[in-house]
């Protein structure tokens, strides 16, 4: 969060980390948060930077080798509304289903609305737990 505050722009909320079991195979817990940030770079040019900046944190070195992917950026709304580019869309495919993004997301932009949805995020986060209750 630091250093994309350094890269990127003003930083101007973030969520708690909270832990996640992990989705699949993986024996490993996942730290998840989300934060806001205003930036002037258009969601291309952000998501290029999120890429670099995953590559540069992303790999810790043990030993001789290199292990990848401990780190994952996502775009999950922006102001513009809709985004989509063979390479990027936004609102986030996948975010209504997620409660650790909606869990996060909702404590620092609760009112912020889905622009295909119409809802917002923590009636988005409601959902998605009255959805899991029943199931
Ligand atoms: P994950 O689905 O776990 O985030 P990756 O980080 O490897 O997996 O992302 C795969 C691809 O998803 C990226 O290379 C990127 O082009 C694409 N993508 C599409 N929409 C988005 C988004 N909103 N935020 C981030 N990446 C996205
Ligand atoms: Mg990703």
């Amino acid at each position: 969060m630091e250093l994309l505050h350094e890269t990127l722009g003003e930083v101007t909320a973030c969520s708690a980390i909270t832990a996640s079991a992990p989705v699949g195979p993986s024996q490993r817990q996942y730290a998840n948060a989300a934060l806001l940030l205003q930036s002037r770079l258009n969601p291309r040019s952000l998501l290029n930077v999120l890429q670099d900046t995953e590559a540069m944190l992303g790999r810790v070195r043990r030993g001789q080798r290199w292990q990848a992917r401990t780190l994952d950026l996502d775009i999950v709304l922006w102001s513009g509304g809709i985004f989509a580019a063979p390479e990027l869309i936004i609102p986030h495919p996948l975010y209504r289903e997620r409660s650790f993004v909606l869990g996060p997301a909702a404590q620092i932009a609760p009112l912020w609305r889905d622009p295909l949805t119409g809802l917002t995020i923590r009636q988005t986060a409601a959902r998605l737990s009255r959805w899991k209750r029943k199931a």
